[in-house]
């Protein structure tokens, strides 16, 4: 592993030497997927030149080729968030599908009337939504943690909610909409005590520094490849095999089964009980090769690459009038959420302007609507970074924000007092 050379490891991204107009493109939404490298997007053109078929059931030999990268994909996901097990990983569409899994499968099998969740105010709508489905399937009941104003756990009120109603709390290591990095290890410390199980929607952490669940000891843990360097429609659930044993299955199909008769089925042990039907070969494929790419750059290099960038980013951001950065928490993740207040620019207008100098950055409430409301925006601009991100690309998207500022400030100031009629 070498420190981090951002020059050489944006020449492995195709797509970023692309121009929009006359202009570079400047990615800043890696928050919400990430680009691929090469090494990512040639394993999965290689996988469909001369491996695909489908896995588990054929006797020829592309089939138990496929069958092979799958699993290979599969261990070097256990190695990668130090899962004790492969079979602990299952595959599933991404952290909304893991997610889901949990609380379809093990919520409504396990939660009574009067039973609790704990979420916390800074979910993404699939650490909520899912959870709601089964309160109502079950008559559970939903807890939030609150924030305070820099967008930080209030640990204090987390104490005070768990109970021995607790059955799970189900947090993100980090929040996309403003970076906060939570105290995972502790909530789980605390959770367990209680005597509640955990999950953790990792989705905002996996490409950013390292994750090993067992020393976490996280019950249920969830991410995407998309969000790792690697393709869409592939993610992960990590769970504890004696969890994950003891539940009953996702979906019904293929593959899933031990024996199938009209009178009753039982079912694969792990992790085939839940993966029914074909999955997403070719996605397992390049999330495998994501994941080796990401180890070759060591992951104990990203953080404080970001952390750099992050660190200039803000002070150029925290110089421009106007301009109120959401979420100002003691550790967080380069992600920078922001409101134009004076004059005010709507976030989908500063969002419009940015793409016009080819700078990709997401507006609107990231899927975090109860925290935009706790933080009483309609939405923010964010702005989210990653390790093929330079010190250009912050100074032309500082630049620019600067540029839409002064013109508002000029139209506004331009604006000709009505004439008092008499
Ligand atoms: N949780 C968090 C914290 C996220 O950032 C996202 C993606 N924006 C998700 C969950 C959902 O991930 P996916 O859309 O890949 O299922």
């Amino acid at each position: 592993p070498m420190p981090i050379d951002s020059n050489a490891i944006r020449e492995q991204f195709p797509i970023l030497s692309q121009t929009v107009g006359a202009c570079p493109l400047v990615f800043l939404d890696s928050a919400a997927s990430t680009q691929q490298p090469t090494a990512v997007i040639d394993a999965v053109a290689g996988y469909h030149r001369s491996q695909h078929a489908n896995i588990h059931r054929a006797v020829y030999q592309l089939s138990q080729g496929a069958t092979r990268d799958y699993e290979e994909a599969r261990a070097t996901v256990a190695r990668f968030i130090n899962a004790a097990e492969p079979a602990e990983c299952l595959f599933t569409r991404g952290t909304t599908e893991s997610i889901n899994l949990v609380a379809a499968a093990w919520g409504r099998a396990t939660l009574q009337p009067g039973d609790e969740i704990i979420l916390s105010t800074l979910e993404h709508h699939s650490n909520i939504v899912p959870w709601q489905l089964a309160a109502q399937a079950t008559g559970a009941r939903i807890k939030v943690i609150p924030i305070n104003d820099a967008g930080e756990l209030d640990l204090d009120a987390y104490r005070r909610l768990l109970s021995s109603r607790t059955r799970l709390v189900a947090v993100n290591h980090v929040s996309n909409a403003l970076g906060t990095i939570n105290p995972v290890r502790e909530i789980i410390v605390e959770a367990h005590a209680a005597g509640a199980l955990t999950l953790i929607d990792g989705a905002q952490w996996v490409a950013h520094g390292r994750t090993d669940v067992q020393a976490l000891d996280a019950d249920f843990y969830a991410f995407s490849g998309h969000k790792l360097f690697g393709p869409t429609g592939i993610g992960v659930l990590y769970g504890k095999r004696h969890l994950l044993e003891a539940m009953p299955p996702y979906q019904g199909g293929g593959d899933m089964i031990e024996q199938v008769r009209f009178e009753g089925s039982t079912y694969a042990g792990l992790p085939n009980r839940f993966e029914a039907g074909t999955p997403n070969i070719a996605g397992a494929v390049g999330l495998g090769a994501a994941i080796r790419w990401i180890e070759a750059i060591g992951l104990e290099w990203i953080g404080p690459y970001e952390q750099g960038l992050l660190a200039h980013a803000s002070e150029r951001l925290r110089a421009i009038p106007g301009l109120v950065l959401k979420g100002t928490a003691a550790r967080k993740s380069a992600v920078l959420s922001f409101v134009l207040t004076d004059p005010p620019v709507s976030t989908l207008d500063v969002g419009t302007q940015l793409d016009l100098r080819g700078i990709c950055i997401r507006t609107g409430h990231h899927c975090c609507q109860p925290l935009m409301e706790r933080l009483g925006v309609a939405a923010t601009a964010r702005a989210s970074l990653a390790l093929y991100n330079n010190r250009d690309d912050i100074e032309r998207f500082a630049d620019a924000l600067s540029e839409i500022v002064e013109r508002a400030q000029t139209a506004a100031s331009a604006v000709v007092e009505p004439t008092p009629t008499t």
